[in-house]
């Protein structure tokens, strides 16, 4: 048993404490506090003191693509998205990377995951590369094995190399792979259909889908026409005999009942506020990326509405292909910008307990609770820092960023008896 005080410490389920402490006992929370508090443990535990930092659960990135991490730099801002696609794609073909390059990338995503005080992820995959590299790793979260074909044909073919692929990955649990369609405007219905199918058999694991992301999404689905028509005849990858739903991509999605409470929608920049109350009803959780999608051209997500429909709100960064750096904290950053009104509490939620809830890993971490993970961070404050919430979603960058767990193996912080230290600490606050 060792218990961790810092000047504050957010549990997510309830205010900041000031003065907080966490006691940790084999990896895990055996109790939280506040200066002053009784303690429910023997007062002899080791107290390490962190000073004047935040401590809060470790971040849930609810969706990167590891597998494209080697784009970094190589995609340039676009102004429309199928223009960045386009770029993308000619990117991919043109200049294929080795599997070494690939392997190097994502393991150097991963550690900048970590140090941006990332404990869990959302990743896409198609080709489920990222598979082993996070299962080596010290991060965990779920691998979305992603499936796209809009022809109809060969939707069963799909559909049954995607599940040898999860198949051959065996299971795990803490990097457990499962089966996500693309998105409404690169799926069949058949082939969606056969996720949905895939997905009932196996109750316990989410999904994933990309949507309403672009105005041009919008538009082919309630047209047939547009530029992401034009962009999949010139991929070959049009289906003549694909009929638009005529609809919005919620209704279209709902129509198939792919809606449920283990979908992240991830995006959602184009949605009305029926749309999203109909993904509230359905339970899905919205995962929003809003710098992937200023570099993309696909505009601002409404962030406001996204928080005043009542649905759970996760975060993600997308891919190094439209997207600086995998740093949760300026997602954070922008989305207080975005949405000045919407409770820097509520963003923090989103960063941490919605998105390992959404994961399906809420009994393990995203808040500081008796019985969770301790996979914990410390942020450095400043001084004069009166609102640390405030201060938390106004970007942080990596080198404020710490592991507890490597704060503690330093050799710098002296642990004392937790009743001598306190009294000490006691004196301190009185005297701040
Ligand atoms: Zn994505």
């Amino acid at each position: 048993m060792l218990v961790v005080r810092a000047r504050w410490l957010l549990p997510i389920v309830d205010r900041p404490l000031l003065n907080g402490w966490c006691a940790i006992d084999r990896g895990r929370i055996a109790a939280v506090g506040r200066a002053g508090a009784a303690l429910p443990f023997r007062d002899d535990a080791p107290l390490v003191d962190l000073g004047n930092m935040a401590v809060m659960p470790a971040l849930t990135n609810a969706h990167t693509h590891l597998e494209l991490s080697w784009m970094h730099g190589r995609v340039p801002r676009a102004d429309r998205f199928t223009e960045w696609v386009r770029d993308m794609l000619r990117t991919r073909r043109g200049d294929p990377p080795g599997d070494d390059t690939v392997l190097m990338s994502m393991q150097q995503a991963i550690e900048e995951l970590r140090a941006c005080g990332t404990g869990l992820v959302g990743d896409v995959s198609n080709s489920l590369v990222s598979v082993a590299p996070l299962r080596e790793s010290s991060l965990k979260g779920v691998v979305f094995h992603e499936l796209l074909r809009l022809t109809a044909a060969d939707a069963d073919t799909v559909l049954e190399q995607g599940l040898d692929a999860v198949k051959r990955c065996g299971p795990s649990v803490t990097v457990p792979v499962s089966l996500a369609p693309h998105a409404p405007y690169s799926v069949s219905p058949r082939l969606f259909q056969g996720i949905r199918a895939v997905q009932e058999r196996t109750p316990f694991l989410p999904s994933t889908v990309h949507l309403a992301e672009s105005q041009e999404e919008v538009e082919l689905l309630a047209t047939g026409d547009g530029a992401w028509r034009d962009l999949l005849q010139e991929l070959g990858a049009w289906d003549s005999g694909w009929t638009p739903p005529r609809t919005d991509p919620v209704s279209y999605l709902d129509q198939m009942k792919v809606l449920n409470s283990r979908l992240l929608a991830v995006h959602g920049v184009q949605l009305d506020d029926a749309a999203l109350q109909r993904l509230k009803t359905r339970g899905a959780t919205i995962v929003t990326c809003p710098r992937s999608n200023a570099y993309v051209g696909a505009g601002h997500p409404p962030v406001e509405r996204f928080y005043r429909s009542g649905l759970q709100v996760a975060i993600g960064t997308d891919s190094l292909a439209s997207n600086d750096d995998l740093n949760l904290f300026s997602e954070l950053e922008l989305l207080h910008r975005l949405a000045p009104s919407v409770p820097p509490a509520a963003l923090l939620e989103s960063a941490t307990r919605s998105g390992a809830r959404a994961l399906g890993f809420e009994a393990e971490t995203g808040t500081i609770e008796p019985g969770r993970d301790a996979s914990l961070i410390a942020v450095d404050l400043p001084k004069s820092v009166v609102d640390v919430e405030e201060y938390l979603v106004n970007g942080i960058t990596p080198d404020h960023v710490h592991w507890i767990s490597q704060l503690i193996a330093d050799s710098g912080l002296r642990a004392e008896p937790f009743r001598e230290a306190a009294t000490k600490l006691e004196e301190r606050s009185r005297a701040d």
